[in-house]
This record gives structure tokens, sequence and C-alpha cells, in this order.
């Protein structure tokens, strides 16, 4: 009996282990066809510097604008198009895209703005990385100086030497580095001295808890990822900020700049500009 039942279930299992595969199969064709019709969009999530309220600049998140089944967040694809290496393709459209209408921004008057591009470890694997991300910027003549590449803190993982030289080529290209979700992530101290980093993204993970009550471990952990950054000399960004106790907490505590739903939620570049004119 056990192993009869034993087997039935195994058997729905494995039912399930080919429907969901089918599935998996559907996306990754549809996801193919999306890099071939260009169903992507950009939205720009705003970065405040929380002393002057201004905005020093912008994050370029990807939605895949799907034409059955409406927008589609990059939680749920990206992994996928990094699998399928698909992700080459894509970042690059990012990339130039973001550059294109920040070079666009430039131009009509608000000049002093940095855009921010996420880009996976997979990306900065490829050999040719330093050179495509060279041409994009001739091509849309953006000034490297606002541009900053936002990785995960995946990236220590990459011991080669070789991957982390390309990070010193683009930084002498005159482009920023930011560590994304930081503290969350593979963490090592070590890597921070290896790498050309300005900039550390505290993760929203901490900033959740900040402003509740002082003494949260999340918030003295804030407080240290603020002073580790104001030591080493790096800009200090929070994510995530949701609410004013949050955000006076911040300031409070000498974070330089923000950036979340309380301040702005990530936006189309035309509605975008609607809060730039504020
Ligand atoms: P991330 O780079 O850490 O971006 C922050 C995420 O938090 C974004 O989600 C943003 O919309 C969301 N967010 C911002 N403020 C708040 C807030 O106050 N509350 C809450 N709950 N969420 C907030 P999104 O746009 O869904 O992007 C998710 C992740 O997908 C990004 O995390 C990034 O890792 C990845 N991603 C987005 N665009 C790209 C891309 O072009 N290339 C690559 N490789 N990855 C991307
Ligand atoms: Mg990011
Ligand atoms: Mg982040
Ligand atoms: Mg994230």
């Amino acid at each position: 009996w056990v192993k009869e039942n034993g087997k039935d279930n195994y058997s729905i299992y494995e039912g399930y282990m080919i429907e969901k595969s089918a599935n998996i199969m559907e996306l990754e064709l549809e996801l193919r066809k999306a890099v071939e019709n260009q169903e992507f969009i950009l939205y720009y999530q705003p970065k405040i510097d929380l002393n002057t309220e201004e905005i020093v600049g912008c994050e370029a998140l990807i939605r895949w604008d799907h034409p059955r089944r409406g927008i589609i967040s990059p939680e749920k694809f990206i992994p996928l198009a990094e699998e399928t290496g698909l992700i080459n393709q894509i970042g690059e459209w990012v990339l130039r895209e973001a550059c294109k209408q920040n070079k666009k921004w430039h131009d009509t008057g608000w000049s002093d703005i940095q855009m921010a591009v996420n880009m996976s470890v997979s990306q900065l694997k490829q050999s040719n990385i330093v050179t495509t991300i060279e041409s994009l910027l001739i091509e849309t003549q953006l000034d490297p100086r606002f541009l900053e590449i936002e990785i995960t803190e995946s990236i220590s993982m990459v011991t080669e030497e070789e991957k982390i030289k390309q990070l010193f080529d683009l930084k002498e290209f005159g482009i920023s580095l930011a560590i994304d979700d930081f503290g969350t992530g593979y963490s090592s101290l070590k890597y921070l001295n290896k790498l050309p980093v300005d900039t550390l993204k505290i993760d929203k993970y901490f900033i959740d808890e900040v402003g509740m009550s002082t003494y949260s471990t999340s918030s003295l952990m804030v407080n240290a990822i603020i002073s580790l950054a104001k030591s080493l000399n790096l800009k200090v960004v929070a994510e995530g900020i949701e609410t004013q106790e949050q955000m006076k907490y911040l300031k409070k505590h000498q974070c330089d700049i923000g950036q979340g739903y309380f301040l702005c939620k990530p936006l189309p570049a035309d509605e975008l500009e609607k809060f730039f004119k504020r």
C-alpha cells in the first residue's frame, strides 16, 4: 500500500514537473519573441538628496509589456533571461535606452541627472562588455560620468582577476559603480577593498524597520553601513523608503541619498518629467 501510494505521488509529481517545464519553455519562447519585437519598457525611479531634496539621479527598471499578459515585473523574467543567456541582449537594450533617455533629459535642461542601470553578473562576464558600454556611450553621446552601473553583491563571487579588471576599465572610462542590495548578498567585505566601488545601496530589508524603534538591530545596522560608507569615502543610498519616519531617521543619521515609494514610485519617462517640474 505504502509503495503504491508512493508511486502515485511520484506520478503526480512527475506530471507537475512536466507541466511546469512546459510553462517555462513557453515563457522562454515568449521571451525570445519579446527580444525580437522589443516588448520591453523602462520605468525610472528618482534618487533624492535627503538634505536638499533635489533629484540627483534615477534608476532604470525594466518591465516586460507583454501583449496578452500585460506588464510583467523583472523578478518574473530576469532569472530566466539570465539562465538562457538572453540577458545579454536585453541588457544591451536597457543600457542603450537608458543612456538615450538621460541624454535627452540633459539636453532638455535636467543636466545633473545620473542614470543608474542594473546589471547582472552574467552580463559583466561577457568578454566584450567594456567595449559594448563604451560604444553605447559614444553612440548616445552621454558623458560617462552620468552613467552608474548597479551590481548585486553576488559580484563578490566573481573572483577571476579578469572580471574584476573589466570593472576597473569601466571605472577608468568614467563610469560609476554601485553595490546594490548591500548587506543581504553573499557578502564579504573583502571585495569593497578590491573593487572600484563608488556607492553602497542599503537594502530595503534594513530600511523596513528603521524609524519604528531607534534600537532595532536593523537601524543599528543602517547606522553601521552609513559610517562604513563614509569612512571609505563612498556615497550611500537608502532603498525602499516608504514612510516619513524612515526618511527622518535616515536624514538624521546622515544618509546622503534616498529612494522609495514615499519619495516617488518608478514611472515611465514622460510621467517622471512631470515630477521633475515640481
Ligand atoms: P533593485 O535594483 O534592487 O531595485 C529596487 C526594486 O525595489 C525595484 O523593483 C523597485 O521598483 C522597488 N522599490 C523601489 N522603492 C520601493 C519601495 O518603497 N517599496 C517597495 N516595496 N519596493 C520599492 P523592480 O522594478 O520590480 O525590480 C526588481 C529587481 O529586478 C531590481 O532590484 C533588479 O535587481 C532587477 N532589475 C530591474 N531592472 C533590471 C535590468 O534592467 N537589468 C537587470 N539585470 N536587472 C534588473
Ligand atoms: Mg538596483
Ligand atoms: Mg536594490
Ligand atoms: Mg533587488
